[in-house]
């Protein structure tokens, strides 16, 4: 067959395809040549967009259930994406999207809230918050809900109420052989498992239901330090970690700010440390469980001080802006103090890559086991250790080699990975190192008995 007789019937194929898709789902069914197939491929994370064949605009439960049969019938690999901020490895079969899908149901009395596939956590706490209730949300409100959650899922109040998956109830979930299943501790005990912390490994969640707090506002913020002035400002919070009790969870970012326009004068070319806090006590105890870290040395701002839960993103204030990056992140027993130093150099004016190092402090809750067992890996671990770097086509191997290094002196100490905060593909052997010993083999197992073909990716660490 000539090359134009076989781009003809692959055309053919394509537009039977799409018109025999298009004609089960409700929501939009593109391909390359489609209006708003760019935009609808694309997430938050800019690097290396998925490149499907079609992409399947999901905006209900059916639709999901059509697609995946649709997909797994022509033995096409397919994923999942919500905000795509967890995205890692582009695919090229079927992209299935679930940004339309984003209802959120609150039930005052139970407080509980059913969160469907592609909720924000920004959807789910401004429909929270008019009952004087919370979800466990992370540090970053533009995240979405399902995704984060089947992580674990570290949050603003992680050390109080442990991981958000420990809060799950129910998931309704499209797995790979095309069923809808409801899955709780007492149905499909397995998969209730996998999906609280395994990562998406076992199909598409189109809904879970989840565990709210009765909590209306929050004792937070961060202290903001000139690095040359108080050099050792991780390792004076680091002990200060040592003290607080599970009410108060915190982290220290450390980066230098780029001297151009746009930054505020005063920080332009300046290496920092943010220290964020979240304290679910009152004001005047916030005050004084924090006043330690006032002491530090110079403060160049604070913005330490009671915020209704509807604000917590401006504890990291992390930036709203779509942009490429790469990162890496290490669970650890322990923070060497000999290994700090490199952390703040890691993330100075010398580095290869501008990069942001987060230190988040974990314990309290999160190291307690949960009644229904799950997925989730390394509870004992005391700190997480990231790295994270805007990238561009040249300097992505730069940051890959700036991130090795700069986590490097924490292996000794490190437990593994946490499979939320890593920002890059992983060997098969870094991806199980994100569980307990026997946990990945136990994941594969399931998602090899739903899935045997492997057709579904995971963005999550894939590679
Ligand atoms: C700035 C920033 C701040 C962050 N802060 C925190 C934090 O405070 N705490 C924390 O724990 N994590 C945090 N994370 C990590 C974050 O939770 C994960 O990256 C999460 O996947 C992002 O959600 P998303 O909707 O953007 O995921 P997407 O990128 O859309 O999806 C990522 C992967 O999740 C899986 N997935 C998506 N939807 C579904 C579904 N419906 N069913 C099954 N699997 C699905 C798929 O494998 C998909 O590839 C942060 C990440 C960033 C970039």
């Amino acid at each position: 067959m000539s090359a134009t007789a076989s781009s003809v019937g692959a055309m053919t194929d394509t537009t039977s395809f799409v018109a025999e898709l298009s004609s089960r789902v409700r929501g939009r069914v593109l391909t390359a040549d489609a209006d708003g197939y760019d935009v609808e491929r694309t997430g938050f994370q800019r690097w290396e967009a998925h490149r499907p064949a079609v992409v399947v605009a999901a905006t209900s439960t059916d639709d999901v259930r059509e697609a995946v049969g649709f997909a797994v019938a022509r033995r096409m690999p397919w994923t999942v994406q919500a905000t795509g901020h967890g995205h890692t490895t582009p695919i090229e079969g079927m992209l299935i999207t679930t940004r339309r899908m984003n209802g959120v149901r609150v039930d005052p009395v139970r407080r509980v809230a059913w969160v469907e596939a592609g909720a924000t956590w920004r959807e789910v706490i401004d429909a929270a918050a008019p009952h004087g209730l919370a979800p466990l949300s992370g540090s970053f409100p533009d995240l979405g809900a399902v995704a984060y959650t089947v992580t674990g899922g570290v949050g603003l109040l992680a050390r109080r109420h442990g991981f958000t998956s420990d809060h799950v109830h129910r998931f309704d979930v499209v797995t790979p052989d095309g069923r809808l299943r409801h899955v709780s501790e007492h149905s499909e005990p397995e998969l209730f498992w996998a999906l609280r912390g395994g990562g998406g490994r076992v199909g598409v969640v189109t809904g879970m239901e989840i565990e709210l707090v009765c909590v209306t506002r929050l004792f937070g913020g961060s202290l903001l330090f000139d690095v040359a002035q108080v050099s050792d400002v991780l390792e004076v919070w680091g002990s200060w970690t040592g003290e607080v009790d599970d009410d108060l969870t915190s982290a220290a970012t450390v980066l230098t700010y780029p001297d151009v326009a746009g930054v505020p004068e005063p920080l332009r070319g300046r290496s920092v440390a943010h220290l964020r806090v979240a304290y679910c006590g009152s004001a005047d105890e916030g005050r004084a469980v924090t006043r330690p870290l006032r002491e530090i040395g110079p403060v160049l701002a604070d913005t330490l001080g009671e915020l209704p839960y509807p604000e917590s993103g401006s504890i990291f204030d992390e930036p709203e802006e779509p942009h490429p990056y790469r990162g890496d992140n290490l669970v650890v027993r322990e923070l060497p103090p000999e290994a700090l130093p490199g952390l703040t150099a890691a993330a100075g004016p010398d580095a290869p890559v501008f990069t942001v190092v987060g230190v988040r402090h974990l314990g309290g809750a999160l190291a307690r086991s949960p009644r229904v067992p799950s997925a989730v890996g390394h509870r004992s671990g005391s700190y997480l250790v990231s790295v994270l770097s805007p990238v561009s086509e040249t300097d992505e191997r730069v940051a890959r080699r700036h991130h090795d290094a700069t986590l490097a002196p924490f292996i000794e100490v490190a437990l593994g990975r946490r499979l939320g905060f890593a920002f890059r593909p992983l060997s098969d052997e870094e991806l199980a190192g994100a569980f307990d010993p026997g946990d990945d083999a136990r994941l594969r197992r399931i998602a090899r008995e739903l899935d045997p073909h492997g057709l579904l990716r995971i963005g999550h660490g894939s590679r």
